[in-house]
């Protein structure tokens, strides 16, 4: 493809894209294809000669599209969003048409410093401590995801709590303990599996009644595991968990940390960028105890995937963890010792130009712009909840400080409540105007509304509560005339 007809497909495909986002909300949210339905519209074998560049176009429409789940609908609230939006699109494309390898500081100076920058304008706009910028004794780094991030954070805890031995006779997996709690996300279980730890040296500290780590019960674990002989080396705290966004207080857990010479790394994988808003900063009060903080700019900072915000106090643990120097990477910046090399910031050595995206972001919405987006959502999940309060045909079933809400649906005493909410939940996404999912609180299946699709406005979010009471009402009607029968 030569400068030419790139120039004219590219703009084909931006119609294409510009087309797809004004239209998004005809579409039905969830895919509506069976299992084997996309494969089957593609051919066996691949093309032996090139098409033209209006198959691949039209193919878009026929084959990708159907499958498609639109997480960019504005009736999207399922798991947590993922957003993207022009200027992050636009970012991605400068970077993939630059085509560059940031492993090294040498490879492309302006793909080290403007992440070293962005990641430090971050640090400031959410109010992180000084010591996360690159300035103090961190910095930040854009890893692939949350789940990578809260790997490398347990691989630099190990470097410190192992005083480097790590490195050369690899992990105790029966010295060494990591606290985290059952609302923890998933993946710091996976980063005790990958690092080497196995599961057995996972400590499952006790929540309270709002489902937040309990920093007395994390005292009393660590206690024990010291009087036994272990060596605690992380405790994972996450400020908006998964399942409900629960806050784990990280001002009590912080001090606690600090007397047992734990690392505690903060998880905020979805609800950290909320702290660009200065009132809803007070949910992480106590960040400063960190030693590792990850938040994906690609859940809800209009920042598309992927595009995890990851700092550390101590770089030097995290690249004593990472760094290696093999001779064909050698060059003089990094022997001056004056450059970042961020491939000892990653598990892979080769990296992206990320910065791009989060740089046009940011200076395309500013500050302003991302604080409007976070904190429209934050008040229609509170007018939600609000109906939902004054409703006797649902609870609120979690606390509710940020965009997600938490419905418990109430149901006649004769009726399989789990069962009766499932069947709502399924004839909601299939009814296709909107799409959430569910989790669990308290063993009892609970409805997740989760506001964050850029295209949401608050008409959509009084449209899911319309529709929700509407399915309850069917469904209950149902459950009735089924008793009578
Ligand atoms: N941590 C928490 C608290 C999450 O909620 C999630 C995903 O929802 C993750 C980690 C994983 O995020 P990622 O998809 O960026 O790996």
């Amino acid at each position: 493809m030569t400068p030419e007809q790139f120039r004219q497909h590219g703009h084909e495909v931006v119609d294409w894209i510009a087309d797809y986002w004004t239209r998004i909300g005809s579409f039905p949210v969830r895919s509506q294809v069976s299992p084997g339905d996309v494969r089957a519209s593609l051919p066996a074998s691949a093309p032996e000669q090139g098409e033209p560049f209006s198959a691949v176009l039209a193919d878009l429409d026929r084959v990708v599209l159907p499958g498609v789940t639109h997480w960019q609908h504005p009736g999207f609230f399922g798991y947590f969003p993922a957003n993207t939006s022009g200027p992050s699109v636009l970012g991605d494309l400068v970077s993939a048409g630059l085509g560059v390898q940031g492993m090294s500081w040498v490879t492309s100076p302006a793909a080290t410093e403007l992440e070293q920058h962005v990641l430090d304008w971050f640090a400031e706009l959410m109010g992180l401590p000084e010591s996360f910028r690159s300035t103090g004794t961190g910095g930040g780094v854009v890893q692939d995801s949350s789940s990578g991030a809260n790997l490398v954070a347990l691989l630099a805890a190990l470097h410190r709590a192992s005083k480097g031995a790590t490195v050369r006779h690899g992990v105790r997996p029966e010295d060494h303990t990591v606290y985290v709690s059952a609302e923890t996300h998933s993946s710091m279980e996976k980063a005790a599996r990958i690092a080497g730890l196995g599961t057995d040296a996972i400590r499952v500290v006790e929540v309270d009644g709002d489902l937040a780590m309990s920093p007395g019960a994390l005292r009393q674990r660590l206690a024990r595991d010291v009087a036994r002989g272990y060596t605690p080396v992380l405790v994972c705290a996450t400020v908006g968990t998964t399942s409900t966004t629960a806050v784990d207080p990280l001002a009590e857990l912080g001090p606690i940390c600090q007397e047992y010479g734990v690392w505690l790394h903060v998880d905020a994988a979805y609800a950290g960028v909320s702290a660009v808003v200065p009132e809803l900063r007070a949910l992480q009060a106590g960040v400063e105890w960190a030693d590792s903080y990850t938040t994906d700019a690609h859940k809800w900072l209009l920042t598309g995937f992927d595009a995890t915000l990851f700092w550390v106090a101590d770089r030097a643990a995290l690249t004593g963890a990472l760094a290696i120097l093999p001779e064909y990477l050698r060059n003089a910046a990094t022997d001056t010792g004056a450059v970042v090399d961020y491939r000892d910031w990653q598990i892979e050595l080769g990296r992206r130009f990320r910065a791009l995206k989060l740089w046009f972001v940011v200076r395309w919405y500013g500050a302003e712009g991302l604080r409007e987006h976070i904190r429209s959502h934050v008040a229609w999940a509170q007018e939600l909840a609000g109906w939902a309060d004054a409703d006797d045909r649902f609870d609120v079933a979690a606390p509710h400080p940020l965009s997600l809400v938490c419905l418990q649906p109430r149901w006649a005493a004769d009726v399989d409540a789990d069962v009766a909410t499932m069947t709502l939940l399924d004839r909601l996404n299939d009814g296709g105007e909107v799409f959430l999912t569910h989790t669990t609180v308290g063993g009892a299946a609970v409805l997740r509304v989760a506001i964050g699709a850029p295209t949401t406005t608050r008409e959509h979010v009084q449209r899911v509560w319309t529709l929700l009471g509407e399915a309850h009402d069917w469904l209950a009607n149902d459950f009735a005339e089924q008793a009578r029968e």
